[in-house]
């Protein structure tokens, strides 16, 4: 057993100032870690303990669909040249040179260094499928590091990629990934959604994140608590309520808004529903052109929603296939609608739209600097709209989309928000914050094509194989079980990953019968498999419990008065229910406690 006199847990009263999120609070608090340096930290012993059975947990996992390496975190630039990424991860990636002046980077992920391997080694399809996998430190010239162990510049991850010779292959190896993601987040104790991802600029793979609901997390998540449906804001969809349009059959007409410049504002004074308006938002495309004045090519990007819903930036980036956009300026807006903002609309616009085709699709134009047009699709099928005139202190009515105006495409671009339906069953959705905690992703041929990785497959012929890489970070399966598990005096974490199954505390060590009995049942406990930590410091009672109850440790037996009955009491931290035990059946008792 061990004896927290002997031990160094250095906990606290006070959170440091800048900790806002409770794992940050908890983690300092509880003594499971200290800070060397922003984003960087120490792991002391509890903390060092839970991360241990973390890993454990993902390790035995993991042995059943892979394979272990340990790869060097410490990574030469050709490597990465070869990928393409040196230059890619700009200032992300921390960046140095050994004595002969060569470039050296510290990984912030593995997929090159994994491939060289495959590259070098793999020559037949018959060594295909292969699933690699290790457990390392990863570097990350994070910014703003921030919330503890959640934004950090040096964190573990556990890293799996893999090689298979064609795409059904590739879906065995992620659904086998899938799989065991699910086993290890279900046995660390986590209520999470797997949701379906972004693929970024990467474009049209598949790829899941697993996602803790959590205010301390920055992605924003739609879910459905009725079918299960849940995906990252970036991709989530909703059906909408119909929306009712104001009556009439006639051509736009001006109406003289004087002043009034927000949706809000017009709708009120026009006595509608911001849903009956159209929201007229103006970007720039940015694209690099050598050709170009200032090396940048610029295209105007106009965006049409309903007049009470949002534009989703990623869904935006994903249409314009990954290129940069931002907000026009004054004087852009003024050459391209010939009108201050706030009178934005989109009829008699001159925008690419093949013809007023519509559903024309943005690779069929031919023109590339009439700007883009791009409508929100809870605008299809609806009329009698309100919109900006183009003109200062002007609106339009009666405007109709397909006849008044012809968009680019019609796709969707709006955040879907809670209450909405769902896309599947039409159940109000819910809107939140969430954690990532875990990702996997097929990451086709981008690495094998890029490095010349190949095979030779049953034909005799080379061939790329093709990848997956999936990802878990360690430390986010324990900030994001904290940030699940807390309470004004603490946390707890399941017994899987916290750092002692129980705490047992005599309430006085002068007393030698309570130490005894205590040190009694702490062999006892640890016969049938339970780990113990025994509070043997000579404290009062009360600081003994205030400290138990902080540390994340899911059990707690007092040692006290009781005793001379024969009986000690039982906490268990997450309900605080107590109850107490006769010491002779204290092993029977825990046995059920560990059970349910
Ligand atoms: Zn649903």
């Amino acid at each position: 057993m061990h004896r927290w006199s002997q031990l160094f847990i250095p906990t606290l009263r006070e959170a440091p100032a800048d900790a806002e999120v409770a794992s940050h609070k908890y983690l300092i608090r509880a003594g499971y870690i200290r800070q060397l340096a922003a984003g960087l930290y120490s792991y002391l012993f509890l903390g060092q303990r839970a991360i241990l059975r973390i890993t454990a947990i993902v390790r035995e996992e993991m042995n059943r669909i892979g394979q272990e390496f340990y790869l060097p975190a410490l990574h030469p630039r050709e490597v990465w040249e070869a990928s393409g990424r040196w230059s890619v991860m700009g200032d992300n990636m921390f960046r140095l040179k050994d004595r002969g002046g060569r470039d050296l980077c510290l990984g912030m992920t593995h997929e090159e260094i994994m491939t060289e391997i495959a590259r070098k080694e793999l020559r037949s399809y018959k060594q295909l499928p292969q699933i690699w996998y290790q457990i390392q430190s990863k570097f990350r010239d994070e910014p703003r590091p921030k919330s503890g162990l959640i934004r950090v510049r040096q964190f573990t991850m556990k890293d799996s990629y893999s090689f298979d010779i064609d795409a059904a292959g590739l879906d065995v190896s992620y659904q086998k990934h899938y799989e065991t993601y699910r086993r290890i987040f279900d046995r660390c104790g986590l209520k999470y959604a797997v949701v379906e991802a972004h693929s970024g600029a990467m474009g049209g793979s598949q790829s899941h994140e697993f996602m803790v609901m959590s205010d301390a997390g920055e992605d924003m998540v739609a879910s459905c608590s009725k079918c299960g449906y849940a995906a990252n804001l970036e991709k989530a969809t909703s059906q909408l309520a119909p929306a009712e349009d104001l009556p009439g059959d006639g051509k736009p007409e001006e109406v003289h808004t004087p002043g009034m410049k927000t949706i809000e504002e017009v709708a009120k004074f026009l006595g509608v529903s911001p849903t009956q308006k159209i929201k007229t938002l103006a970007y720039m495309q940015v694209e690099a052109d050598p050709k170009a004045p200032g090396g940048k090519k610029t295209r105007p990007v106009i965006v049409l929603l309903r007049g009470d819903h949002s534009l989703n930036e990623a869904k935006l980036t994903t249409v314009l296939g990954g290129k940069e956009f931002r907000p026009m300026q004054a004087d852009e807006i003024e050459r391209v609608f010939r009108s201050p903002a706030g009178y934005l609309g989109p009829v008699k616009l001159p925008a690419s739209s093949g013809g007023g085709d519509i559903g024309s699709h943005t690779q069929k134009l031919l023109l590339d600097s009439l700007p883009l047009l791009f409508a929100d699709t809870a605008l299809k099928g609806r009329k009698n709209l309100i919109t900006g005139a183009n003109k200062e202190n002007y609106h339009l009515r009666n405007v109709t989309p397909g006849r008044d105006f012809y968009p680019t495409e019609w796709i969707d671009l709006r955040n879907a928000s809670a209450e909405e339906g769902c896309p599947n069953c039409g159940h109000p959705l819910e809107v939140g914050k969430a954690m990532e905690i875990g990702h996997i992703f097929k990451l086709g041929y981008k690495y094998s094509k890029s490095m010349g990785a190949t095979v030779l497959d049953k034909d005799g012929k080379e061939v790329a194989p093709i990848m997956g890489s999936y990802g878990i970070g360690i430390e986010r399966i324990l900030t994001s079980a904290i940030e699940q598990n807390n309470d004004q005096d603490g946390f707890w974490l399941s017994r899987s990953i916290a750092p002692f199954d129980v705490v047992i505390t005599p309430t006085n060590v002068n007393e030698g019968s309570l130490l005894q009995t205590a040190e009694h049942i702490a062999r006892q406990l640890e016969g049938i498999g339970l780990s113990v930590l025994l509070d043997d410091r000579d404290e009062r009672p009360g600081v003994k419990f205030k400290d138990a109850d902080l540390v994340g440790i899911p059990f707690r037996i007092n040692v006290g008065k009781k005793v001379t009955e024969g009986k000690v009491e039982v906490v268990t931290r997450s309900t605080r229910q107590s109850q107490d035990a006769n010491i002779p059946e204290i092993e029977g008792h825990f046995r059920q406690l560990t059970q349910s």
